[in-house]
């Protein structure tokens, strides 16, 4: 079982399973994949992107299975965990919707569900009356994490593309733990 105190040292809030709360942040949003078996021994809330990468390079080493938590929509259960010896990075504490006004485009973080990036967004038009959207899918609770991975169907498709189509640049960790922009010039072949 891995050493889930000697995890505490990098990341600013862990939970075990015996923790409160972590029924609340353990399941996805699909009982098919709620069961104590699949549910992560625990599950860590990084503060950035760099202790997203310390996480990985902790966790790699030992062969801990981790998986990636943003809204939890996966169909196939793949945000749930691989039971008590897996590990968790829930990205709920990545909330932030920074809009650039010059030039229409907004950074969001990698933890906002559809509803919250919509609220973020509302009356942020030209003026009050007008709100600003960006190409997603319908439900308020799916995470843009998930969806810009390669979906993001909904109202404005026809128009617009899907979310993915509208993505500009990122900033990724890898499986090795490299922190890594992409963007048309960097890294653009990720
Ligand atoms: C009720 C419902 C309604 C839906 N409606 C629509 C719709 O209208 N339009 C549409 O296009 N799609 C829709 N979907 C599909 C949905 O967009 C995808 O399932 C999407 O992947 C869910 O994203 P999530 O962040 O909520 O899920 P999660 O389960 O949190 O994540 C999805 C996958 O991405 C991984 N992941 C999460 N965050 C990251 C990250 N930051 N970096 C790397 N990997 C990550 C997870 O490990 C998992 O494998 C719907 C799904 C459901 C269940």
């Amino acid at each position: 079982m891995p050493n889930w105190d000697d995890l505490k040292k990098i990341v600013p809030t862990l939970m075990q399973q015996s923790d409160k709360g972590f029924s609340k942040y353990a399941p996805p949003s699909n009982a098919a994949y709620s069961s104590d078996l699949i549910f992560p021994g625990a599950i860590a809330f990084p503060e950035d992107e760099e202790n997203v990468s310390r996480i990985i390079d902790w966790a790699k080493p030992q062969g801990i299975p981790v998986v990636l938590r943003c809204g939890g929509h996966n169909y196939a259960g793949y945000s749930a965990g691989r039971g008590a010896g897996s590990l968790m990075i829930h990205l709920g504490g990545f909330k932030k919707v920074q809009l650039n006004v010059a030039d229409g485009k907004v950074t969001i973080g990698a933890g906002c569900l559809n509803g919250e990036i919509l609220s973020a967004l509302k009356g942020k038009g030209p003026s009050p009356e007008v709100s600003l959207a960006i190409p997603s899918g319908r439900c308020p609770t799916v995470g843009i994490s998930g969806y810009v991975l390669g979906g993001g169907i909904g109202f404005h498709t026809r128009r617009f593309g899907m979310g993915v189509d509208s993505l500009v640049g990122t900033k990724i960790v890898t499986a090795d733990g490299k922190l890594l922009n992409c963007n048309k010039s960097e890294n653009s072949d990720l």
